[in-house]
């Protein structure tokens, strides 16, 4: 049988606090909006660092694809930034879960320092309490994150313009990468400056030069 169209997305509310978060991290005015491109590195680099765990007892999630890369994608005319990495990626289940919850109880402490923080002590809480993701709400009014899990035949999408839902569902996997996840910010017209290579080419330089993982810069769009 072959599936003609696939199952709507859903709509889904964030958590509360979640919600709160997103609305403190949009409304201060950082200076330091860069710490998002750290994040997202960050995490993809975690994701690849989880595959190669979960390859030593389990080689078939390699494939022939067993290098790890984050490659990061420019479209300037788009507006767009785009970070993929090649790792574990998330199912459908795992997405909702770790990108519309906090399970995290440091989360309700982390608010209440951030909002009375200055500019640089508001970038250094970011990182400090784990709420990565979500940095990139303060350059993106709209992020979609497409993911195939390594070994999984289905991927899913995830969309949300950070203001209190996002919407999920499967997609036709061609639309994700083969394994792991990409993610795409559409960036807010005061951010269009993170589309130049070289801007992006220092800000990786500076703050994750540090990262295991090789990372690309490909500026032309797809
Ligand atoms: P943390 O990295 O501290 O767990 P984040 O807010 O940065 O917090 O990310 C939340 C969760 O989302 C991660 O723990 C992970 O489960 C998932 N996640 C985010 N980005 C990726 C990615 N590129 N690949 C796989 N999982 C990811
Ligand atoms: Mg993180």
């Amino acid at each position: 049988m072959t599936t003609v169209t696939e199952a709507a997305p859903q709509t889904c509310s964030f958590e509360a606090d979640v919600s709160k978060l997103l609305h403190l991290m949009v409304h201060s005015v950082y200076s330091d909006k860069e710490v998002f491109l750290r994040e997202l590195i960050s995490n993809a680099a975690d994701a690849c660092e989880k595959l190669r765990y979960e390859g030593v007892s389990d080689p078939r999630l390699l494939g022939d694809d067993a290098q790890p890369r984050i490659t990061i994608m420019l479209d300037p005319e788009a507006r767009r930034l785009a970070i993929e990495d090649n790792g574990i990626g998330m199912s459908q289940p795992e997405m909702a879960e770790a990108l519309g919850t906090i399970a995290r109880s440091g989360t309700r402490a982390f608010m209440e320092r951030i909002a009375e923080a200055k500019d640089a002590e508001g970038a250094q809480l970011i990182g400090q309490f784990g709420v990565g993701f979500y940095s990139a709400f303060m350059v993106a009014d709209q992020v979609e994150v497409a993911s195939r899990r390594a070994g999984a035949d289905e991927a899913a999408l995830w969309s949300s313009d950070g203001l209190g839902t996002y919407t999920i569902g499967p997609i036709d996997p061609a639309q994700a990468p083969a394994r792991g996840t990409r993610v795409v910010l559409h960036l807010k017209e005061e951010a269009a400056g993170y589309t130049e290579g070289f801007r992006i080419e220092q800000v990786v330089k500076a703050q994750s030069g540090h990262v295991p993982v090789p990372i690309f810069l490909r500026e032309q769009p797809d």
